[in-house]
């Protein structure tokens, strides 16, 4: 008689489907000699092993799993062994049942890159090889489940050899969906060879991406640059640069332990880095000390700085859009559109299902912080910590995204972007509702800003759902609780540009109390005036100005900005208080500063007086005594008139210190009267490193925790979330 063996059954729940998790199992099945089987389920990978060395096994499950599994929960139950058990078997899913998860795009990975440049491999310069562990997911899905016959790749039936692979649970391209090779899959319009000529020649290249097309030119070559600028009327806002490896970057770039790991990641995001030295042109990012580095992730783009065949090559890497529309992924459209920027266009024959950007991050307090997120991220869910009623929140009006939530977690949408144009309004659409297809949920409830006029309000009134206004900055610190899964009251510091505030006003820097899904606000910064009203966000000269008004400096307002405006005019508008609100803006501070040291009194685009400012920076100070507290306010007038002394270099130094200095006074105030001790910051002055960091640390050292968003931006790319938090929260 047979000796009686050990059968298990284990379920393992987490995002185990669609990653190559089943011949994992069946390689450490095969190995420890074991037999049974595994299968995908509605609740997770099920498997049953048997044999001698089933204790062995869920270490072994658990000690290297495939890349992109990420595993929740392991339950494990001993049951009665099986009879006429013989071998270890992968069995096919319940039909219907399968995951509903989609992974995120991934860079392409290190077997694949071997594949890729090996003479004998079939996938031996093919620009599209992929494996289960890498490659396109979210821009070729059109529904679930995840099946060839529902992407992009339905188009390109498997050759002989790709067919075999596929259905081979030791190959890594066992149920790899997008899996496809130069003899049946897609195929680029160009070649390598006229595609390298025209980068050397200093042209400019619209190149089919992975989630739209986009530009490049090399990055060594000011002039090809100064080109793209004209081109694309994109005056100074900084461009994204790709190197071939981590050591070309360092030739550009200073890069931390932190940053390198950023960088590498498989999410293959762009990077926010120090400048190191003058190799590449001023125009790349014109004033500024950081710049955005993207390592290669799509096989084309190693096969690119192949045949470029230069050691240190570097190339400008942006965004193919026309000024304010989305970037752009149809071919057809491309052709015709792209024709006025780029000197070529370089297609392939596969459509883009969804378009997403580029992900941009920096590294805070030594960990990722995002700036924008969508290629690489989107669309993981975020988990909440409890389940809320399926509820959307709309998001803002500029860098928008929507969230939706099932469950305990929340789908938070790529960058969308500014909801000023018919095409931008029309990928908002078009990805909200290919979202709620595949999340396949009824939404309960809608939430939106408090705006009346944003479009995202106006849309809100068009769903048959009880819509919920949510204040901008509660929705901004709603985030981040939701995030950080905090239900206790919090503090909350929002330095941000714009909110509409409950009493009409332009919100934007506040210090609020949050606690039931409610906010009080606390207090705000003195507000400053706004002369020209929204005129006001894209000329900072012109809150320098209100500052001098404020501070009854007209003479210095006269000596410094007469050449800017009919200055008298401005004056008699200030004085009447025509067309001069006020705002409590931090973001308009900053701006405010920047244009009272001479920085910048214009803006290009948003951010860019103060990321000018923060540029400067060498080593903050603090300059004691020059705020107050008062009324509720923080008024840091005082400084400011301080800073009317200052060079560009001291005056950035000053404000950027003292500003913390204030701030973390400010709350450790409310700390005392509230007895709370952690406080929320968020908003987008908190993109700032300098800010963001000195705040958190100083507060550290007064035992006070300060928590900043870490998995959305802390702009209005966040706001979606904790407009469904907060509503999903209220409805429930
Ligand atoms: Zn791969
Ligand atoms: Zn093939
Ligand atoms: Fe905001």
């Amino acid at each position: 008689m047979r000796e009686k063996v050990k059968r298990l059954r284990v379920l393992i729940t987490g995002q185990v489907q669609g990653v190559g998790f089943r011949p994992y199992v069946f390689h450490i099945a095969n190995k420890l000699q074991l037999t049974g089987w595994v299968q995908n389920t509605a609740a997770g990978v099920v498997i049953e092993v048997q044999g001698k060395n089933t204790d062995e096994f869920s270490q072994h499950l658990i000690a290297n799993p495939p890349v992109l599994a990420k595993i929740d929960t392991v339950d494990m139950t001993v049951i009665d062994s099986c009879e006429n058990d013989f071998e270890f078997q992968i069995i096919e899913s319940v039909s219907g049942i399968v995951t509903t998860k989609i992974s995120a795009d991934v860079g392409v990975c290190d077997d694949c890159i071997k594949d890729l440049f090996d003479s004998k491999s079939r996938y031996h310069f093919y620009p599209f090889l992929n494996c289960t562990h890498c490659g396109p997911r979210l821009t070729v899905i059109k529904n679930l489940p995840y099946d060839r016959t529902q992407t992009a790749l339905a188009d390109f039936p498997l050759c002989d050899a790709c067919h075999m692979d596929y259905h081979d649970p030791r190959n890594r391209r066992y149920h790899a969906q997008a899996t496809a090779c130069s003899e049946c899959g897609p195929k680029l319009s160009s070649t390598l060879d006229e595609i390298v000529t025209c980068i050397r020649d200093g042209k400019i290249l619209a190149l089919k991406g992975l989630g739209g097309y986009q530009l490049i030119c090399d990055a060594r070559n000011e002039n090809a640059i100064s080109q793209l600028r004209q081109r694309k009327h994109r005056i100074a806002k900084p461009f994204a640069v790709m190197v071939a490896d981590l050591q070309s970057a360092k030739c550009f770039v200073k890069i931390t332990a932190e940053e390198e790991a950023l960088l590498t990641s498989n999410a293959r995001p762009i990077v926010l880095l120090s400048r190191t030295e003058n190799f590449l042109p001023d125009n790349v990012a014109p004033g500024l000390t950081q710049l955005g580095m993207v390592l290669p992730y799509m096989p084309l783009h190693y096969l690119l700085f192949d045949a470029l065949n230069c050691k240190n090559a570097a190339l400008i890497f942006t965004s193919a859009n026309l000024s304010g529309k989305p970037l752009m992924i149809d071919d057809q459209e491309a052709f015709t559109d792209l024709s006025s920027i780029a000197d070529k266009i370089v297609s392939y024959n596969r459509n883009i299902v969804t378009r997403v950007d580029d992900s941009v991050l920096r590294i805070i307090d030594k960990a990722p912080y995002f700036i924008r997120r969508a290629r690489g991220y989107v669309p993981s869910p975020i988990k909440l910590s409890h389940s809320i009623p399926v509820t959307i929140g709309l998001g803002g009006y500029l860098k928008n995204t929507f969230c939706i939530t099932r469950d305990d977690e929340a789908f938070v949408s790529q960058h969308i972007g500014d909801l000023d144009n018919a095409n931008t309004i029309e990928f908002f659409h078009e990805s909200l509702t290919h979202t709620l297809k595949l999340l396949a949920v009824e939404p309960e409830y809608l939430a939106h800003d408090l705006h009346p006029d944003f479009y995202t309000t106006q849309c809100a009134q068009q769903w048959n759902l009880p819509n919920i206004p949510v204040q901008h900055h509660h929705a901004h610190l709603a985030s981040v609780a939701a995030e950080h899964r905090l239900s206790e009251p919090v503090l909350g510091l929002v330095l941000d540009g714009y909110g509409y505030g409950e009493d009409g006003n332009a919100w934007g820097g506040e210090c609020l109390l949050l606690a039931n899904y409610q906010y009080q606000r606390l207090g705000s910064l003195t507000p400053m005036l706004l002369p020209g009203g929204n005129k006001a966000a894209q000329e900072p000269w012109r809150m320098a100005a209100g500052v001098l008004y404020q501070l009854a400096r007209i003479d210095e307002l006269e000596k410094r900005f007469a050449h800017m405006t009919d200055i008298k005019f401005l004056i008699t508008m200030m004085d009447k208080k025509i067309n001069t609100p006020t705002t409590s803006s931090c973001g308009r501070l900053f701006d405010a500063v920047s244009a009272l040291l001479g920085v910048q009194l214009i803006s290009d685009y948003e951010g860019h007086a103060s990321m000018r400012l923060e540029s400067l920076v060498t080593k903050t100070c603090v300059l004691a005594n020059s705020w107050h507290i008062k009324n509720n306010e923080l008024d840091l007038f005082p400084l400011l008139e301080f800073l009317l002394t200052c060079d560009a270099v001291s005056g950035a130094n000053y404000f950027h210190g003292t500003l913390i200095a204030a701030l973390a006074d400010w709350i450790l105030s409310w700390v005392e009267i509230k007895k709370i001790s952690t406080v929320l910051l968020s908003g987008g002055c908190f993109l700032n490193r300098i800010l963001a960091e000195g705040l958190t640390q100083t507060l550290a050292k007064k035992n006070v925790t300060a928590l900043l968003p870490r998995q959305l931006p802390p702009n209005d790319g966040g706001l979606s979330l904790g407009q469904a938090w907060i509503a999903g929260n209220v409805a429930r």
